[in-house]
């Protein structure tokens, strides 16, 4: 009947049947953290120590939540119902539900999304008469979500925490704005920790309740829980009648979630919260091959300030392929390499979703995309939608097609009011109304009104400026058009740039360069992305055609499919075969990381390309491209640190690595762009292959006047270490490595 327990090993062993008291496993991955948890909760349930509903168990997401119920009940050998399983969102939500009205909520309350979260919040902001444009909403919606991560309700906001926004009056906004909520019968996302944990935190008899109720308390993922969290599992842990029976498991090395605030000092802190916790390392990988974690704990070895545990193969198979490097001219091909390996896997008998793409940021997936369509491999996209479905995808996209054809309304009516033009339910019943009468299309419509003067102030200024950016750009399309029939080649592709253009003069971009929301780097990103598609096809025509092909692609091609996903997404997932793509300086680490310098989140990005080669259990490719393409130009990329940080004599370079690594040490960083470009003059290849620049000797002062290749030209505030602050007439105050810049000609 214990067979379940000979399946582990004797640390396993000990973590699942150390049941009584607080229990900390640390360990790295593949050691069968996850598998120790799912066991423990499957012998609490046999052992008869606790009825189902007994256990509270957290995971990270709800597909770990998914998988753990499966397990739990083939370990069972029969359904378990009644389970108090799931991420901490859905744990409290179901708890709040019960005790809503303590916090003047029903049971029925509504959980807002985030467009409700920020209209609401900008109501709020307009009452306090907010310049919405000095302080934009999105930013402080960021603060109040860090607020609600770290417990901190209105009323335990210091002062000093306050000053920044809007004068100091964010505690305030807060304050009022939660007031609405309440108002609303809703809550916010975070409101469903937030305050579940203030019933547990005000209300003796409801904790008790729970401490009667839950016996055992299991919880995945442990280094990536935050403040909040940790509150509220600290509160359902501790009890005065006995020891806490808590088990966490989690790995230090895979902490990646710190800028959504998690605290990777929680798991510190366990054994000082939870005195006489017993603390259980598991040390054999039973995932990877040998060479895949020597490769892997070859990369995390170059971070301090590690916990430091020890990581051997467990299986008995550990020889295995060694971790492939390769070296591709640009995503094309790379996209090529890794359509190919798949193809080839597959012809071998591997399945499809026992293989894994993980990206560092969501624009990644478009080439890969499009070439598992080309090769008809189904393919899924894990946690995010697939690259064209994506909504600033779509916007500009319907920009295009009014581009390409005028009489395209549905296109149309997607991007009149986007940004907002100001264009009301009258205005643009009018305009159908017109359209409808005279049978001519929406844009035909528009300009008969802007014609007879129907249309005012600034509804006529940001419509009139919308159809002369359309106008232009079929000119210039046309234009080029005629120059090509008469055997005049343009130096480039036309359409790209007259795509460009208009996505910067319409207003559509700076919408989300103004956009302060997570998410609006990503999507400008794929916006980037998006134009660099462009460059393949001669024609814009050509290529909207591509996109509803790719559209009908269709998704349910069965469930043996390619799986795409971010890295950050694939944390405690495994597949045979992992891709990782794209590991050059400046995307893997990120821009981001390496302009805001130090160490910190340089180690994170490294947990993260730990956390990818650890996905593998058979085989890993890392590639990088020496060429990516910025709009219709290129810049050469440099092979990502963590290409060299890796040992070499687990790993198997293809291409022409060594080369890369040349390059690595000379070519300057130049990945990453703003857009638009900083300037419009073609950059080519050759620009780029310039030798060496030799270190600086001299510092250069602060209040010199310098040029960067990236962000142009700015004024130098700060001067540390071969480290300047700048402040670029553009590009805003960045902090850049001195060799990179020179003085600017005075
Ligand atoms: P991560 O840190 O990535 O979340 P983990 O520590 O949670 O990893 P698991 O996912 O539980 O690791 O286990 C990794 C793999 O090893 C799984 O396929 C699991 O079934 C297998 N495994 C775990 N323990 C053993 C064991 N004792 N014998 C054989 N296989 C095992
Ligand atoms: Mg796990």
């Amino acid at each position: 009947m214990d067979t379940y327990l000979e399946r582990l090993n004797p640390e396993q062993r000990l973590a699942v049947e150390t049941i009584d008291g607080p229990l900390l496993v640390l360990a790295g991955a593949g050691t069968g953290k996850t598998r120790v948890l799912t066991t423990r909760f499957a012998h609490i349930l046999l052992s008869g120590r606790a009825a189902p509903g007994q256990v509270l168990a957290v995971t990270f997401t709800n597909k770990a939540a998914r998988e753990m119920r499966e397990r739990v009940a083939d370990l069972l050998g029969r359904p378990v119902e009644g389970l108090w399983l799931g991420t901490f969102h859905a744990l409290c939500a179901r708890m709040l539900r019960r005790h809503a009205e303590y916090v003047g909520l029903t049971s029925s309350f509504t959980i807002l999304d985030t467009d409700d979260q920020l209209r609401l919040l900008k109501q709020v902001m307009e009452l306090h008469r907010i310049d919405a444009k000095r302080w934009p909403a999105p930013g402080l919606m960021g603060a109040i979500q860090r607020w609600k991560d770290r417990g901190l309700t209105p009323d335990r906001i210091t002062p000093a925490e306050d000053t920044e926004f809007a004068g100091g009056k964010a505690r305030q906004i807060y304050a009022d704005y939660q007031a609405r909520l309440i108002q609303l019968n809703a809550a916010d996302f975070g409101d469903l920790m937030l305050h579940t944990v203030e019933i547990l935190r005000t209300r003796p008899d409801v904790l008790a309740q729970y401490h009667r109720f839950f016996r055992y308390l299991l919880v995945d993922e442990y280094q990536d829980t935050n403040t909040i969290q940790y509150l509220w599992l600290r509160l359902l842990a501790k009890r005065e009648t006995g020891p806490a029976n808590i088990c966490c498991v989690g790995d230090d090395d895979q902490s990646i979630y710190s800028w959504r605030g998690a605290e990777v000092e929680n798991i510190l802190r366990f054994e000082k919260d939870f005195p006489g916790a017993v603390l259980v390392k598991l040390e054999s990988n039973y995932r990877s091959t040998a060479p895949i974690l020597a490769a892997a704990s070859g990369l995390i070895a170059h971070n301090d300030g590690r916990l430091g545990k020890t990581l051997r193969p467990g299986r008995n198979d550990s020889e295995g392929e060694r971790v492939l490097v390769a070296s591709v001219w640009d995503s094309d091909e790379e996209a090529r390499l890794v359509g190919e390996r798949i193809e080839s896997l597959q012809r071998d008998g591997n399945r499809l979703s026992e293989m894994a793409i993980l990206v560092r940021a969501g624009f990644q997936t478009r080439s890969f995309e499009e070439r598992l369509i080309t090769l008809g491999l189904p393919y899924k996209v894990v946690g995010g939608m697939r690259f064209y479905e994506r909504a600033e995808i779509r916007d500009a996209i319907a920009y295009m097609r009014v581009l390409n054809q005028p009489a395209d309304d549905l296109a149309f009516e997607r991007i009149i009011n986007l940004p907002r033009r100001g264009v009301g339910d009258v205005a643009l019943q009018s305009l159908h109304g017109l359209s409808r009468e005279a049978r001519i299309p929406m844009t035909e419509a528009v300009l008969r009104r802007l014609a007879d003067g129907t249309l005012k102030g600034r509804l006529r200024e940001q419509l009139g400026q919308l159809m002369a950016c359309l106008e232009q750009g079929r000119r210039r399309l046309a234009q080029a058009q005629f120059l090509a029939e008469g055997g005049d080649t343009p130096s480039g592709p036309v359409h790209v740039g007259v795509v460009e253009t208009l996505l910067e003069e319409s207003g559509y971009v700076e919408m989300w360069k103004k956009d302060k929301s997570p998410d609006a780097p990503g999507r400008l990103d794929n916006l980037r992305e998006l134009v660099r598609a462009l460059v393949d096809f001669e024609t814009l025509g050509g290529f909207l055609e591509h996109v509803s092909l790719v559209m009908e692609n269709d998704e349910n091609a069965g469930a043996d499919r390619v799986n795409l996903m971010t890295l950050h997404g694939a944390k405690g997932l495994e597949f045979d075969t992992v891709f990782l793509p794209g590991w050059e300086e400046g995307l893997f680490p990120s821009q981001r990381t390496l302009d805001e310098g130090g160490n910190k989140g340089l180690e994170e990005e490294r947990r993260l390309a730990y956390v990818g080669i650890t996905r593998a259990r058979k085989r890993a490719l890392i590639s990088h491209a020496a060429n990516r393409r910025i709009y219709a130009n290129w810049q050469s990329a440099i092979p990502s640190r963590f290409i060299d940080e890796l040992p070499e004599e687990h790993v198997e370079q293809m291409g022409s690595a060594s080369l890369a690594r040349e390059q690595r040490r000379s070519a300057p960083p130049v990945f990453g762009g703003q857009f638009p470009l900083t300037a419009r003059r073609p950059r080519t290849i050759e620009a780029w292959e310039q030798p060496a620049r030799p270190a600086r000797a001299g510092g250069i002062e602060p209040g010199t006047r310098v040029f960067h290749q990236k962000f142009g030209y700015g004024i130098v505030k700060n001067a540390d270490e071969g480290k300047l602050d700048v402040e670029f007439d553009k590009a805003g105050f960045k902090r850049v490595l001195d060799s990179y810049v020179e003085p600017a000609p005075s």
